[in-house]
């Protein structure tokens, strides 16, 4: 495991925490991705090939909607075609080295966040996201910052206080999902989706706030999630 990026500790998934290729102010790639060093005059259908985004397990060449897999040995994260994401989607393959990232979003709107609650975890922000590190039996707390991302690793007794209180926290898979919070609203989303909008962030972040490109982002990303997110189902209504 190393740090490669500024601000990251090795607690997080590098891959999602890099500048994404490309010129500012563009639209970021759902998932950055190193440009193309090709810069030679080669055959264009060569570069179209080399682009194509391809499984990293089988290099079966895949189309826009694909799943994701966690690497908890590198602490990235892999695209994968639909057959070698369910080979993971149930743990115990390969000896636990991937995992599959669950697509579902959930809420529970019975359930704001608490002030009193989000200023015991001490973030001194307004949004941030969290997720279970399997490796070192953590919860992990990062949020964008004008370097990048900043992690603190947090103590799971906290966390596990604030699991009782609301029941969505205690549903988090580890290393594959994330809780998202943005002032009172709690999510339960991919945790791809947390790295791919802290990038997508970086990309315009200005000033010590990130300013207005930043909160625009930032609100498409919410009302995106209000949109597909479905309620936390209670226990015994299952
Ligand atoms: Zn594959
Ligand atoms: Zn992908």
């Amino acid at each position: 495991m190393s740090a490669d990026a500024p601000g990251s500790g090795v607690t997080g998934l590098r891959r999602f925490v890099k500048r994404p290729a490309g010129a500012q102010g563009a639209p970021a790639p759902r998932i950055p991705l190193p440009g193309p060093q090709n810069t030679s005059a080669q055959a264009s259908q060569a570069r179209a090939d080399q682009d194509a985004e391809r499984c990293e397990l089988c290099s079966e060449v895949l189309d826009g909607r694909h799943g994701h897999l966690v690497d908890t040995d590198k602490r990235s994260i892999a695209c994968a075609c639909r057959a070698c994401y369910l080979l993971f989607t149930h743990g115990g393959a390969a000896g636990g080295k991937y995992r599959a990232i669950p697509e579902r979003i959930c809420h529970d709107p019975e359930r704001p966040l608490d002030g009193t609650d989000w200023n015991e975890l001490q973030i001194p922000v307004t949004m941030a996201f969290f997720f279970r590190n399997s490796a070192l039996d953590r919860v992990v707390a990062g949020y964008p910052s004008p370097g990048g991302v900043t992690e603190c690793e947090l103590d799971l007794e906290a966390w596990d206080r604030l699991a009782v209180a609301y029941p969505l926290l205690a549903e988090l898979a580890p290393d594959t999902e994330a809780i998202f919070v943005n002032k009172e609203e709690v999510f339960l989303i991919p945790i791809d989706m947390c790295y791919s909008l802290v990038g997508e962030l970086r990309l315009y972040w200005q000033g010590f706030d990130g300013g207005a490109e930043v909160r625009a982002a930032l609100e498409a990303f919410l009302t995106g999630l209000r949109r597909r997110a479905v309620v936390l189902a209670r226990e015994g209504e299952r």
